[in-house]
């Protein structure tokens, strides 16, 4: 695939506010948060969406879910916080690679915009 920007932050092409990094993926701050923590983890094999990953991914996909939960304790809000993956233009998903938001700091409505 082709590389994307995410792509560009792993070979610290870009720079960014990284908060963890292990062999499978990387964590950082988003550029244009929403809450007071909003951090993006990206696996580093990229997959462009949800819908293209498959049975092989999902070891790869559940590190993702840990990794998230572990990150925000880490930043003080295990108590609250709220995931998102954008899965598609309409979905709101603007890098193609996929990415799970850690939202944190605020109250969430239910249901999302
Ligand atoms: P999506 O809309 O695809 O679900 O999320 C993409 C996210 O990437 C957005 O929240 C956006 O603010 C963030 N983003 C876009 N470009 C950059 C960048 O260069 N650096 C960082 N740290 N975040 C970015």
């Amino acid at each position: 695939m082709m590389d994307t920007l995410f792509s560009k932050i792993i070979a610290r092409q870009i720079p960014a506010d990284i908060v963890y990094e292990d062999e499978l993926c990387l964590a950082f701050r988003d550029i244009n948060p929403q809450a007071p923590v909003h951090i993006l983890i990206i696996p580093k094999n990229p997959i462009p969406k949800v819908i293209d990953a498959t049975e092989a991914d999902k070891d790869l996909l559940g590190h993702l879910l840990i990794v998230a939960g572990k990150i925000a304790k880490n930043e003080g809000h295990e108590e609250a916080f709220r995931l998102v993956i954008n899965n598609g233009e309409n979905a709101g998903q603007s890098v193609f690679h996929l990415h799970v938001h850690i939202l944190a700091g605020r109250n969430f409505n239910w249901p999302p915009g």
